[in-house]
């Protein structure tokens, strides 16, 4: 866990040097701060630029503020938590939210509906089963059949008037670790643009979101890691302006039983890991969307995901299937550089 953290970071870094060099090297008359801290379980890179040092750095403080903020009120290992509270009380009674939860629910039902069911938030039961960022086991069957009917989304109730939200069911749990870090870089990006930033980048774990350009008007760059390689080892790079990119990956959290590896992503039709891909990565102009779909879009597989990347307005994506052949959406091919 320890390695596989240091050596994301070891990745982050070596990405954000990528794309930032390049800007100090430019006619940089903006000022650029970056900083980084551990919010949501990872390593947190915020970049801001901004006509001067002091609201450059204003911005990042900005930023890393509002990620804490978010996960104050997401976070299922923060007890107090808005949604730790909607669990506690499953098969009880509606809890109180605030809008910014209330409106991360609704994005991820329509992932959820946008993805024929591959994207659930309800999986929280299967998720602590199988218990893949911490020790790791594998279920047995049986333990896996006494939470298969809590992972039913039509079992959560959401009130857009009263801004409540209930689980029907006890022993329910909602775990938004699939789409919730792309929404706080979309939220932390804007109250960086309020504070001032011109551009900036937000980099939780694999999921990151840019607006503007670099002072010498340059497009951020980004690397996609090779699924198969060591951390660092680029399958292809990408410019971006004003989007998001997120990646799904096996190699992210996983650990291996009798050889096989069993990671974090579950299809929530047979509550074991998702076998058709080694990874997702889409890019949308919101991290909420590239965040929810990476994970959902991961279950469908190549073909389905695919289709679906295809059929919606602004979203590209480049997968690696179970067998590392690489497939890349219409949209996205000659943006992309492989290494
Ligand atoms: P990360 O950036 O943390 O690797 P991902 O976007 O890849 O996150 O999502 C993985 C996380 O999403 C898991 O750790 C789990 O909490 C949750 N999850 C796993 N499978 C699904 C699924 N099918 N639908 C929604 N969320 C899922
Ligand atoms: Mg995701």
């Amino acid at each position: 866990m320890i390695e596989s953290l240091f050596q994301r970071f070891v990745f982050l870094f070596i990405l954000l040097i990528f794309s930032l060099v390049l800007c100090e090297v430019g006619v940089a008359k903006d000022a650029m701060i970056k900083r980084s801290q551990y919010l949501m379980g990872t390593l947190v890179f915020v970049t801001g630029i901004a006509p001067d040092d002091a609201t450059a750095r204003q911005a990042v403080d900005a930023g890393l503020k509002e990620i804490r903020r978010l996960e104050e009120l997401l976070s299922t290992w923060i007890p107090e938590s808005e949604l730790s509270r909607v669990n506690a009380a499953a098969g009880q009674h509606a809890v109180k939210v605030s809008a910014e939860t209330l409106n991360l629910l609704d994005h991820s039902l329509e992932m959820d509906r946008l993805t024929g069911g591959s994207f659930n938030i309800a999986l929280g039961p299967a998720v602590v089963a199988w218990n893949v960022s911490e020790k790791g086991r594998v279920p047995t069957q049986r333990e896996l059949d006494a939470v298969y009917s809590l992972i039913d989304l039509s079992q959560l109730q959401l009130d857009r008037h009263t801004r409540t939200v209930s689980l029907a069911r006890p022993g329910m749990q909602i775990d938004v670790g699939g789409i919730g870090k792309g929404f706080a870089a979309d939220l932390a990006a804007e109250v960086m643009e309020t504070s001032g930033a011109t551009a900036g980048v937000i980099a939780i774990s694999g999921d990151i979101k840019t607006f503007g350009r670099m002072p010498d008007g340059q497009k951020f760059v980004f690397g996609i890691q090779h699924p198969r390689k060591e951390q660092g080892h680029v399958l292809a790079t990408i410019e971006l302006e004003n989007e998001a990119v997120s990646t799904a990956g096996d190699y992210q959290r996983y650990f291996e039983q009798d050889g096989i590896r069993y990671h974090h992503i579950l299809d929530p039709k047979t509550l074991h890991p998702a076998r058709l891909a080694q990874s997702v990565t889409v890019i949308a102009s919101r991290g909420v969307i590239a965040d929810g779909l990476d994970t959902g879009i991961f279950v469908m597989g190549p073909k389905k995901g695919m289709a679906l990347i295809e059929r919606l307005p602004e979203v590209e994506g480049v997968i690696v299937d179970a067998q590392g052949n690489v497939f890349v959406s219409s949209g996205v091919k000659g943006r992309l550089q492989f290494q």
